[in-house]
């Protein structure tokens, strides 16, 4: 029987979540998470928990949600990410539990986890009073607070936050603790399994049922959750829904909405157009231009607003003063104040406003990002509008890519050099691709974009890598089909003529099942003694002593020195193939992949690290090169 599910008034936005829920209660969560392999008894773990709290309160599934995923809130809000550094943390255990730095230091490099050093530390310690339990609330909140914490005496406030709570920890808590103010709480609990125990319990709530619902429903469930984190990608927002119309009710109470950056589609990469036209046969299809700038969604909001947010979903409306979207909008004559609000999906590219073209990604990334003012702009930018997904109170990602276009050219108007449409043509001649890909590498673009017209195929995909948007990238056609952005874990000490600084790194991708880095190529191509320079210095303020425990590695390829997990770059492969020393999707095959002739191209600042190249795009690349599927 469906009941009513417990009301929480929807216009109440809790910006403190005063949870009372025993920290310690969710700290047996993670443990027994950790301890546990199966993923089908993980999900048991957490929605079991996260039912026991909703009875309690059904608010404080928020917090908890956000402490299964190690973040404070959505991605989009800045100012939430934690991620201390090892000197501050090791600072503040060794002054709240009476260990000497030196002590802990040693203990370090033998253990290689600070959370289990404190725990250790703590549980050792004798206390004269007994401190009041940690609850959910004040743990979330504290975070929150040293997350934000910014200025002169930030450091200090920090220190006084994490030491007062430290003193409160018992048993596993200062493991948690610490390990969550290092933003990884490396438990193997992925993002998909917290969702998918998110939409079990949330079910179960629904239902006031005790019997586990069919697996066809929490399926439908979770695909629900799934479908409107894609389109409103915030958890509270989410929960809050659920708990007051119910799931089933998602589709119509969490669409996207300007102000929200919604996660953007993505495309696969293809080697040659011989593919393309493989993958896409008896469709029609339509080739873009690739422009080499940066994404940029553009959010007209009903109030006049414009912001325009980055690939990660970045506020970076400041860095374009320039830019007004209104300017761009093709007016009723006979409304004139008739509020529009939109949302287009865009490439932001570098333009030379005399010679009127294209100029290439470098020119763009010498822009300031912050704080610019319009007399300070001296590169010109034009938006290469590309998609329309929202207009006017109506969610559009869901018509054909064909319609979508339609409405995007019936709304705006092309202003040269400031906001153009993607230049686009439709043809299945493979001369005539052929001929297109060369005309927009003279045009200063990467490739092409070859996406389907018509039918469900053709939906805007959020968030999704999908095969219906395939990428043809001129300089790749012959390697991989693309290049790979991967996490800098470590580097080795330069020789010769690289004395002085590194002269090679240790680079790996990401394992979103495990939340590990896992190794796999050394690099020492491609960079200029000035980069080199660069880098040094980049990376002094990252060396560490011991590698992370979710650095995945083998012995034989130990780098001089390691780096926290926070800058990826850009590299060429010629070809990727197995290796006894690397680890990428070693979990797949019992050796690594790895990267053959690497080769820099560049720091990808646009992307945060989980952002990497998944270890399961690794083996999908290492799979589909062709001596490979002979
Ligand atoms: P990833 O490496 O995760 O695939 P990426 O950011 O490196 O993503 P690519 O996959 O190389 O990007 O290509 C997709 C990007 O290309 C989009 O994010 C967008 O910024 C850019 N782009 C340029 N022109 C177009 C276009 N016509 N249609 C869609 N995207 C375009």
């Amino acid at each position: 029987p469906i009941v009513t599910p417990a009301k929480v008034p929807s216009n109440t936005k809790p910006v403190k979540f005063f949870s009372t829920v025993p920290y310690a209660d969710l700290c047996e969560v993670f443990q027994e998470v950790e301890s546990t392999s199966s993923r089908l008894s993980i999900i048991k773990i957490c929605s079991d928990f996260l039912i026991k709290v909703m009875k309690q309160d059904p608010q404080n599934l928020v917090p908890i949600t956000y402490l299964f995923i190690n973040k404070l809130g959505p991605d989009y809000e800045p100012g939430l990410e934690l991620g201390l550094g090892e000197g501050l943390l090791m600072k503040t255990i060794s002054e709240s539990c009476g260990k000497s730095m030196q002590q802990l230091k040693n203990q370090y490099r033998e253990i290689g986890d600070l959370g289990q050093i404190a725990q250790d530390a703590r549980n050792v310690q004798p206390t004269m009073f007994k401190p009041k339990p940690l609850t959910v609330g004040e743990v979330f909140q504290n975070l929150k607070d040293i997350a934000q914490s910014q200025g002169k005496d930030s450091q200090q406030r920090k220190m006084r936050l994490i030491k007062r709570m430290l003193t409160a920890c018992k048993g596993v808590e200062a493991k948690f603790l610490i390990r969550s103010l290092e933003s990884k709480l490396r438990i193997g609990l992925a993002e998909k399994t917290v969702l998918i125990s998110l939409s079990k319990a949330l079910l179960l709530n629904e239902y006031e049922t005790s019997k586990d619902p069919s697996m066809e429903l929490i399926e439908t469930a979770e695909e629900k959750i799934r479908d409107a984190f894609c389109q409103v990608p915030n958890y509270e927002i989410i929960i809050q829904s659920c708990l007051n119309d119910g799931i089933m009710e998602l589709d119509n109470n969490c669409k996207l909405r300007p102000g929200i950056p919604l996660k953007p589609m993505l495309a696969k990469p293809t080697k040659a157009i011989n593919e393309v036209l493989d993958a896409f046969q008896g469709e029609e299809f339509t080739c873009e231009y690739k422009y080499d700038g940066e994404r940029g969604q553009v959010h007209l909001l009903s109030n006049g607003e414009m912001r325009i947010y980055s690939r990660n979903g970045e506020n970076m409306t400041e860095r374009y003063p320039e830019l007004h979207i209104e300017d761009f909008l093709v007016k009723d004559e006979s409304n004139t104040d008739k509020e529009v609000s939109l949302i287009l999906d865009c490439e932001v590219v570098a333009w030379d406003n005399e010679q009127n073209k294209i100029l290439p990604f470098q020119v763009l990334s010498t822009r300031k990002r912050k704080g610019v003012e319009l007399k300070d702009v001296k590169v010109r930018v034009c938006l290469f509008a590309f998609d329309i997904l929202y207009y006017n109170g109506e969610g559009l990602i869901t018509k054909t890519l064909r319609e979508r276009r339609k409405i995007l050219h019936e709304v705006t108007k092309c202003v040269p050099g400031e906001f153009q449409y993607a230049t686009s043509l439709i043809t299945a001649e493979l001369d005539e691709i052929q001929k297109f890909l060369d005309q927009a590498i003279k045009d200063s673009c990467e490739g092409l974009m070859v996406k389907i017209l018509d039918g469900e195929e053709s939906r805007y995909e959020p968030s999704k890598r999908s095969r219906n948007w395939l990428k043809l990238k001129k300089d790749y056609l012959a390697g991989v089909g693309d290049s790979l952005d991967l996490c800098v874990m470590g580097a080795y000490y330069g020789k010769g003529k690289r004395t002085g600084t590194y002269g090679g790194f240790l680079l790996g991708c990401y394992n979103q099942d495990s939340g590990e880095y896992e190794t796999c190529c050394k690099i020492g191509t491609g960079f200029s003694d000035e980069m080199l320079t660069k880098l040094y210095e980049l990376f002094r303020e990252e060396e560490i002593e011991v590698p992370k425990s979710f650095y995945n590695f083998d012995s034989s390829a130990e780098p001089d020195i390691w780096f926290e997990p926070k800058v990826l770059f850009e590299v060429l492969t010629a070809d990727l193939s197995l290796s006894p020393i690397y680890k990428a999707g070693s979990a797949t095959y019992d050796k690594g992949i790895s990267l053959r002739f690497p080769r820099f191209l560049r720091i990808r600042d646009d992307k945060s690290v989980e952002d990497a190249t998944s270890s399961d795009q690794i083996i999908e690349m290492y799979e589909n090169q062709s001596h490979i599927q002979s």
